[in-house]
């Protein structure tokens, strides 16, 4: 009998040569972009598939669910947290992920620090931007993501390594273009501020439906569920 085979490895190796076509056409190296897989409700033997296709990298939004796949799976691959996260599952989160995507509040941050402290880390986050300003959102506003950055940058077991976002859902993938540019000019103004301790390095965004344009916008890490894994339920 024939091995069954998901469609997940040709699905990640089609996602990689979209990936190269749009670097390529705007002059960037695509070794310069990291491809989360993201495997929220997605089950052990499709993320097997796609490390087998060559995924090094998974996004999880659900600490409790991400915990038993990274038990089962190790950290032969790298884990990232993208869904918002309680401040009381910070400990959890800081044993579990390679990088937090989400933080959004000092209050967060605080605890992350101080958890990160305890276990003797310093963990990277991303600082999640509501780019959009639409309520239902996450992500701290952008009028007052340079407080944030400024105050996160004060916590010596926290790395900021970038920032991230999630613009309102369209059909549309060039819907999504001027929340990317706006997240583009808000790291520059954040690197002008020339803070210690921050770096503005990378920026994530672009989803299954825009990753395209993201990539074209500057987007140095796009987080890839659907085109990867198929529908979820
Ligand atoms: C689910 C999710 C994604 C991936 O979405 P797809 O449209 O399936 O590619 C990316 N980022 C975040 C924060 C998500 O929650």
């Amino acid at each position: 009998m024939e091995k069954y085979i998901s469609g997940v490895v040709d699905n990640f190796l089609s996602v990689n040569e979209r990936i190269e076509e749009a670097a390529v056409r705007v002059g960037r190296n695509p070794e310069e972009i990291k491809l989360v897989a993201v495997s929220k409700t997605v089950g052990i033997e499709k993320i097997r598939d796609a490390i087998s296709a060559g995924a090094a990298l998974f996004g999880e939004n659900y600490v409790q669910d991400a915990k038993k796949k990274i038990e089962e799976i190790g950290h032969e691959v790298e884990w990232h947290m993208i869904g918002h996260l309680q401040s009381n599952k910070a400990k959890q989160a800081i044993n579990l992920f390679n990088m937090i995507q989400s933080v959004d509040r000092m209050s967060l941050a605080k605890e992350i620090d101080r958890r990160a402290k305890q276990s003797g880390k310093r963990i990277s986050i991303l600082v999640q931007i509501n780019i959009s300003g639409e309520a239902t959102k996450s992500g701290v506003e952008q009028e007052h993501a340079v407080s944030l950055v400024s105050g996160i940058a004060n916590l010596a077991n926290v790395k900021i390594e970038g920032l991230m976002t999630m613009p309102p859902y369209s059909a549309d993938p060039e819907y999504a273009r001027k929340y990317f540019r706006s997240l583009k000019h808000l790291r520059e103004e954040i690197e002008g501020r020339k803070f210690a301790n921050v770096s503005m390095k990378e920026l994530s965004m672009g989803m299954t439906n825009d990753f395209e344009v993201a990539i074209e916008e500057g987007a140095t890490i796009i987080r890839v569920g659907t085109a990867i894994f198929g529908k979820r339920e």
